[in-house]
This record gives C-alpha cells, sequence and structure tokens, in this order.
C-alpha cells in the first residue's frame, strides 16, 4: 500500500516471519540497501488514529539512548497491549460513568497563592518546581489551580501519581474540579480496550487531563501545556523490569523538551530532587524550590511525634505498653489509631526449635510467610505457597513456631486485648481489588473501625477525620539495612504515615517503638525537619559517593548456576577495560542481596561514574561489545540506569 509523508507516525501492520506485526512508522524512505525481495509491503495504516507527534518520538529517542534500549523496544514498552495487536480488538464505547459532582475550590492560603504567584510569574515556558509542602498543605489544590489555568490557556496537563488504586479519592477530586475536562486514566490495571480508549482520547486531544501511574508518562498529548508528579519521591515511579525508565525523570525530560513548566510535589522528596532544588558553588539550582510549612485547613497542626524506648522492655507480640495504653485512650474517645508495621502476613517465618528447620522457600533465598488467615505459607516473592505443616518436615516435631511480627499477627493480639473494638487490617492481603480496597477505605472513613493495622499502603494520601493515633512498630530494621537508600525511605513512609494522623480538628500523634531513640532519623522526625533530615543524608552519600554525587548503572545477570551469571558479569567486566576512562568505576560481580529469585540465581556489577554524560558514553560503548558476547542461552541479562536499588 502506498504511503504519504502524512502516515509517518501511524502505527501499520507489516508482514514479519510467516505473520504480522504492528510497527511505528517511523519515517518513509526513497531507497534500501536489502534487495527488493527481502522487503515486505506494509499491509495496512491505522489510518483512524492521528499520527503520534513529534515530540513523542523524540522523548522514545531519549529512552532509547538513556535507558540503553532498542528504540522498537522503548516503543513498545510505550504503546498500549491494545493497539500493538494486529488485529484490534473492536472498540467499544467507554462506559459512561456518573458525572461526577462540579466542586468548588476553597479560598487558597497565604503559601499556596505565593508558589502559585511564583509559578505564574515564571511564564508557560519551561521550569522545573519541587514544590515542597508537609502532608496536608493543599500540595493538591496547588495543582488543581495550575490545572484550571493551563486548561483555561487551552492546554492539556498530564498528571502522574504513584499508585491510582491507592488514591480513588484523588481521581475523584481533580474530577469533580474539572467535569469537562474529559479526564482520562491510565494505569496497569485497567483493562486493555478501556487502556487504548483513554489513550486514543489523549492522542485525539479530547482528554485534557490525563491522570496515571508511570507509563502514563509516554501519553502521547498534542496540546500538553503542564506536567505534574505527585509523591515525586515514590519508588514505584521506576519501572523495575524490561525498560527501567524514571517516570519522574521522563517527566522532566518531556517538559524541558516540549518548554512548559512541570512540577514535582512531596512532602518528602527524593534526595535528588532536593539536591536539584540547591545551588551550588557555580552552579544555580536546577529546580525552583516552592514551600507549605502549614497545614491548608485551618487548625490543623502536625502530630506530635513521640519515640517509645523499647530496650527493656517485654513487649506483647511487639507492641508496648505505652502504645496500648494510647490506643485504650482513644477508644475511650472514640477516636481511631493506626498500627504502623510494614509486613504482611502472620510472622515472616515459621522454624522448628528442635532441629532448625525454617520456612525458607524452595525456589528463592528467602523464607516463605506465615499466613494465618488462609493457612499459607507463601513467598512474598515468588508467590511459591504451600499449606503450614502441622509438623516440622525435617524431624517430626509437633512443636513448629512462628517467629516475629507481621499485620495479622498484630490484628489477632489486638483483637485478643480489645475485645470491644473493631480491628480492621489494610494490608495488600486484605485489599486484592481495587473495589475492595475501597470498601475498606469507606469504612474507615465511615468511622466504622477502631483500631486499624495497616502496611505502607496506609502511608499515601488519604484523609481520615478520626484518626489521631499512628503507631510505628519494627521500624528500626529499616536503619540498619544494607541498601544506602533505606534511611531515606524510612524517613519518607515514616512521615507519610504519620501524616495521617490529625487531619482535622483533632490534634495528632505518632508513638515510634525503637531501641534507638537517640538515632538522629528519628530525631529530625520529632521535629519534622526534613530539611535537616535531607542535609545530614546528602552529607553521607556525598562522603561515600553516592548518587546524587555519582551516577550508577547496573548490569544485572540471570542464570539457573550463580556461576554462569557471575563468570558473564566478569567478561563483560573485561570488556569495559577497553572504554572505561579512569575516573569511572567499574566494580566486581556480586550476587544480589536476594541472590535467589524463582529459581534463578542473580549477580550484578556496578558501574560508577562522577558525571552522567560520562556514564551514557561508557554505556553506549561497552553495551555494544557486551552484546556481542556468547552468553549461554539459559542466561539473561539486563541494564539498569540509574537503579534505586543497589
Ligand atoms: P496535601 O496534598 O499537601 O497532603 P491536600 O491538598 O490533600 O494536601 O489538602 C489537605 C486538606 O486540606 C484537604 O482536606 C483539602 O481539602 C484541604 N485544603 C487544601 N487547601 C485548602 C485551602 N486553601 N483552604 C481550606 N482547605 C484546604
Ligand atoms: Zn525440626
Ligand atoms: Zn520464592
Amino acid at each position: 500500500m502506498n504511503l504519504t509523508p502524512g502516515d509517518v507516525g501511524r502505527l501499520a501492520r507489516v508482514g514479519f516471519g510467516r505473520g504480522a506485526r504492528v510497527g511505528v512508522i517511523v519515517a518513509l524512505a526513497e531507497s534500501s540497501e536489502l534487495p527488493g525481495e527481502r522487503i515486505k509491503p506494509v499491509e495496512g495504516v491505522r489510518r483512524d488514529l492521528p499520527p503520534l507527534p513529534p515530540d513523542w518520538f523524540r522523548l522514545m529517542e531519549f529512552c532509547a539512548s538513556y535507558y540503553q534500549t532498542p528504540l522498537g523496544e522503548a516503543m513498545l514498552s510505550a504503546l498500549p497491549a491494545a493497539l500493538r495487536r494486529v488485529d484490534p480488538p473492536k472498540a467499544r464505547a467507554g462506559r459512561a460513568g456518573k458525572p461526577p459532582a462540579a466542586a468548588v475550590a476553597p479560598e487558597l492560603t497565604a503559601e499556596q497563592r505565593r508558589a502559585l504567584e511564583r509559578i505564574a510569574a515564571d511564564g508557560p515556558g519551561f521550569h522545573a518546581y519541587l514544590l515542597h509542602g508537609v502532608t496536608g498543605s493543599g500540595k493538591t489544590e496547588v495543582y488543581l489551580r495550575l490545572l484550571e489555568r493551563t486548561l483555561a490557556a487551552g492546554r492539556s496537563a498530564l498528571l502522574l501519581v504513584p499508585e491510582i488504586n491507592l488514591t480513588p479519592q484523588f481521581e475523584a477530586r481533580v474530577a469533580g474540579r474539572f467535569p469537562d475536562a474529559g479526564l482520562v486514566c491510565l494505569h496497569s490495571d485497567l483493562a486493555a480496550p478501556a487502556r487504548a480508549r483513554h489513550w486514543k482520547a489523549a492522542l485525539e486531544g479530547r482528554a485534557r487531563i490525563v491522570l496515571g501511574t508511570r507509563l502514563a508518562v509516554f501519553t502521547p498529548m498534542p496540546d500538553l501545556g503542564l506536567i505534574v508528579v505527585d509523591e515525586e519521591h515514590d519508588p514505584s515511579f521506576k519501572q523495575q523490569d524490561g525498560m527501567r525508565y524514571s517516570a519522574r525523570d521522563l517527566a522532566v525530560f518531556r517538559a524541558r523538551d516540549r518548554d512548559i513548566p512541570v512540577v514535582l510535589g512531596s512532602a518528602t522528596p527524593s534526595l535528588e530532587s532536593w539536591a536539584n532544588a540547591a545551588a551550588e558553588p557555580g552552579r544555580p539550582a536546577r529546580y525552583t524550590r516552592l514551600t507549605l510549612e502549614e497545614r491548608a485547613v485551618a487548625g490543623a497542626r502536625l502530630p506530635a511525634v513521640q519515640r517509645i524506648d523499647t530496650r527493656g522492655e517485654k513487649l506483647q507480640e511487639g507492641l508496648s505498653g505505652a502504645l496500648l495504653e494510647a490506643i485504650a485512650r482513644r477508644l475511650r474517645r472514640g477516636e481511631q489509631s493506626l498500627v504502623f508495621l510494614n509486613r504482611r502476613g502472620y510472622a515472616p517465618v515459621l522454624s522448628c526449635p528442635a532441629c532448625g528447620w525454617v520456612s525458607q522457600c524452595p525456589h528463592c533465598s528467602a523464607n516463605r510467610v506465615v499466613h494465618l488467615a488462609d493457612r499459607r505459607l507463601r513467598c512474598h516473592h515468588c508467590g511459591a505457597e504451600a499449606p503450614i505443616p502441622r509438623a516440622c518436615p525435617t524431624c517430626g516435631n509437633q512443636d513448629i513456631h512462628p517467629f516475629g511480627q507481621g499485620t495479622q499477627r498484630i490484628e489477632a493480639r489486638l483483637k485478643a486485648l480489645f475485645p470491644a473494638a473493631r480491628v480492621l487490617r489494610l494490608d495488600r492481603d486484605a485489599a486484592r481489588t481495587r473495589a475492595r480496597w475501597e470498601a475498606l477505605l469507606a469504612t474507615v472513613a465511615a468511622g466504622e473501625a477502631d483500631i486499624l493495622v495497616g502496611t505502607q499502603i496506609m502511608a499515601k494520601g488519604h484523609d481520615f477525620p478520626k484518626l489521631t493515633l499512628v503507631g510505628v512498630v519494627g521500624a528500626d530494621a529499616s536503619l540498619h539495612a544494607a541498601d544506602f537508600r533505606a534511611p531515606e525511605r524510612l524517613f519518607q513512609q515514616l512521615l507519610q504515615v504519620g501524616g495521617r494522623a490529625g487531619r482535622a480538628e483533632l490534634p495528632g500523634e505518632v508513638l515510634i517503638q525503637t531501641e534507638y531513640p537517640e538515632h538522629p532519623l528519628y530525631r529530625c522526625l520529632a521535629r519534622h525537619d526534613f530539611a535537616a533530615f535531607a542535609a545530614m543524608e546528602l552529607d553521607a552519600r556525598q562522603a561515600a559517593a553516592f548518587p546524587p554525587f555519582s551516577h550508577q548503572a547496573m548490569l544485572k545477570a540471570d542464570a539457573p548456576q550463580l556461576a554462569a551469571a557471575v563468570d558473564f558479569l566478569r567478561q563483560a567486566r573485561q570488556l569495559a577495560a577497553r572504554h572505561a576512562p579512569p575516573t569511572l568505576r567499574v566494580f566486581d560481580p556480586v550476587p544480589m542481596r536476594l541472590t535467589r529469585l524463582a529459581r534463578r540465581e542473580r549477580a550484578q556489577l556496578l558501574v560508577e561514574a562522577g558525571q552522567r554524560g560520562l556514564l551514557q558514553d561508557f554505556l553506549t560503548r561497552w553495551l555494544e561489545d557486551v552484546r556481542a558476547l556468547r552468553a549461554p542461552r539459559d542466561l539473561r541479562w539486563q541494564v539498569d540506569v540509574d537503579p534505586l536499588e543497589v
């Protein structure tokens, strides 16, 4: 079939092997070096869709080069699955949901007004802002006002959030404010036809607001005038397989490329963004920092944070007397408490005191977790499960014990201690579907639960007016974790989850159980002092030359045998010598911390450079050689640029 220049950017169906594939028309060529018989005709072009805009191609090319991925693969991960199918399913008209009730905007606080004025003064071109606002300071209201301006200027906006499913309130809030903007959502839990339909609405310019998770950063939007990344610190903005992109970083690239503003918002910014918002000697700040220090609702204060020293105390299934007393006080006052423990299940391990057997996963270097609710042992890494044995599988001892605490165990204990209270567990096991999660949130919001036991899924922006106590259990484990980002994550989680307490007229309290009450991380937390924490962490990172003071890439390999994976990386390391400038560090291959995952042994090799450009040049040349290595057929390898876990 004949193509015209107007087809560039369209999807096309082309013969491939014996079948056909969907491709993207990147350019038209007059001639080819290939012999004519090897060139296949284009079988069909999706002229029912507008061509993908040029900036979408620039974004893809950037992804391909920055994340060291073939261009075709990058595009593939950016297109909704339904559009990649050769025979796309017949598009059904979307169910028209009930139109949201229009909501009125509140009067802005002085801080919100100042932030908005600053952004307005900079005009519509590229600027990156870091909106640092304490929990409940009204960051969302700032986004909504920016959306309003953007729409009024005839442009559209892209709003990225970590996990839509966890925050149905957020979607309702945006839809309620802009009932006529054709808001669409894009996230991976959406059924394929709906996702294709929403994507198409964006491409055709009908959807003026796109709200989505990390994959939405690839949405083609012809009139894009603003990008917002809410909770910009959240690790879920980083894709963890295939092309390992950071949607937050791509958002900034895209805004610069389109010459539009981008706003990164958080109560606990990533240290990368925090450093970008600070000037350095000889370099102005890359991002403009805007601060909201007060809660937006009149009279609402930040919670009082106390540390409970648990040294020398005999805890009741991990719960201290002081925390239990505080919960009892809330019960008497008809208020809600949340016990935060970032560990699902009943206990992390089942073990036999007689012979030392533990419930190890047969496929991973991890223990299977005891789930008493459905009487299973379940691996949280590969999902493998089995019934809980009645006796030790090794020695037959019937007296085997669950060790340590998970949310189910805390839940059971609280039910036993407070028989009259309504105890509700909120973790991924309790909230398997979006409907289930929404029902749980509604129960809490209606005041039909007294004590909540929750994991970090409770940390995201929920508003529970009666919740006045957050008890933190088991946080110390993260203080001494091997990952250099562990303290940053812990601080983020605790500050966010603590932010759930006392949002309305009732003052909140956060109690942190710890054996290290004087730890500087907890001290900063007690003062709500993110800036002090960030300064301390950044000093430590600088001393160790960790990001953001260096740039990293990780070559990962996995195979049925560890030796094969390590050997491959060793060969890759030898190849590196050819390309590596002296200032670039190529470390020895090492087994990953969770070495064995789903029956595959995993190893990694870290590369670190002082400058991003240096690293990028090196990776491009080096990986070309690595691709030419002859690897065993059952070995897989990937590269992760700017890895989150090292
Ligand atoms: P954040 O996103 O910073 O955590 P939100 O935008 O969710 O904060 O705002 C927290 C609460 O404050 C919400 O209940 C919101 O409706 C309210 N709020 C925000 N801005 C204002 C304002 N200017 N006046 C009154 N209430 C506000
Ligand atoms: Zn035993
Ligand atoms: Zn496993």
